[in-house]
């Protein structure tokens, strides 16, 4: 063979190991002693054993292995058990997701708090709030065990994470992302969700979103709607957001629909029940009103004097959150004010 011959021979061999290189399949994910391939989705639980108490322990994992390499992203719902509009989002995205089309791996935590899920209840069956338990410990309560599994074997391992929530108790919220808009990669996620209305916070010391933040995984918490019920609007909006922040992160790929502009409330305020003026509580505004200082937002009727107490907004702001009509008591929470709105187009 001459030197050409050799060229050529070279040539080929140079492209036939780039075409192998090419189609070398993506490597297995190993997670909680399971081997996920490529292409290939599983569901199973993150605690599996036979005791009396794994089954309070119990939390369903989801997994959907892309065949193209990409970020891992982890939707977690249900932490607390009520809050159900998270579940079904959680539901149809990873029923939508075909990991043969996927770049990168999406799981899904559908319902961290199981038991909770289960009877219908916010808290564990020991009535611990498991979104404060986070990072959690090995040998503790079983909210720490839950959340020591969690958060260790999976969340730390995750490249953006998106917890789906709703209003607690007798309340509903404005369909909103809550961030911390200091961290840009945290608020990058908050603003391509697109759901328009951002609420700058921390979150509170042991939520998974502030634990996982400090653990360097970009986290964002989506608050839709009320409690204990499937709501179409609100879980609807919630999926299109985990589309679209598939989208963004480069995992699938779609028609990029025009992301809104997103208002950032930097601060918010509660209008409480004035001391002594508990009642029957009426709302007059709704959700998303924008209020000015001195509106009108509802009332309270003390049913045994008909004494009617009007509840006006103490700031200007939008109403972001808001509790239903009610038995209210001194002190409770009727609606949450969101202030010192600034708009966020910055792209970078
Ligand atoms: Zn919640």
């Amino acid at each position: 063979m001459d030197r050409y011959g050799y060229l050529y021979v070279f040539m080929v061999l140079l492209i036939v190991t780039g075409a192998v290189r090419a189609a070398e399949p993506r490597a297995p994910l190993e997670l909680l002693g399971r081997t996920v391939e490529a292409g290939e989705s599983l569901k199973f639980s993150v605690i599996e054993d036979d005791s009396f108490e794994a089954s309070y322990l119990d939390a369903p994992l989801w997994v959907a292995h892309g065949n193209r390499s990409g970020p891992k992203l982890c939707i977690t719902a249900a932490i607390h058990g009520d809050e159900i509009n998270g579940v079904e989002i959680a539901r149809r995205v990873f029923a939508a997701t075909d990991p043969d089309r996927l770049s990168g791996t999406l799981i899904v935590l559908p319902a961290i708090n199981a038991d909770g899920f289960r009877t219908g209840r916010r808290y564990l069956s020991d009535r611990r709030d498991l979104n404060r338990a986070f990072p959690g410990k090995a040998n503790g309560s079983i909210a720490a065990i839950i959340a020591n599994a969690v958060f260790n074997k999976v969340i730390v391992n995750c490249d953006a994470l998106v917890d789906l929530h709703t209003a607690s108790f007798h309340r509903a919220n404005l369909p909103q992302i809550r961030v911390d808009t200091t961290h840009q990669p945290s608020f990058e996620l908050a603003r391509h969700f697109g759901v328009g209305i951002i609420i700058d916070g921390r979150g509170p010391s042991g939520s998974l979103r502030r634990e996982a933040v400090d653990a360097g995984v970009p986290a964002i918490i989506y608050e839709a709607g009320e409690p204990l019920r499937f709501q179409e609007q609100e879980i609807a909006r919630g999926e299109r957001g985990v589309v679209n922040i598939m989208e963004f992160l480069g995992m699938i790929s779609g028609i990029q629909e025009e992301i809104p502009l997103s208002q950032v409330f930097k601060r918010s305020s509660w209008v409480r029940v004035p001391p002594g003026q508990g009642g029957f509580f009426f709302p007059e505004a709704e959700l998303g009103t924008k209020v000015t200082l001195g509106a009108r937002l509802g009332y309270v009727v003390d049913p045994l004097t008909d004494t009617r107490y009007e509840i006006d907004a103490p700031v200007s702001g939008q109403i972001i959150g808001m509790a239903v009509p009610q038995v209210v008591l001194s002190g409770y929470a009727l609606f949450h004010v969101g202030q010192s709105m600034v708009e966020s187009d910055q792209d970078d």
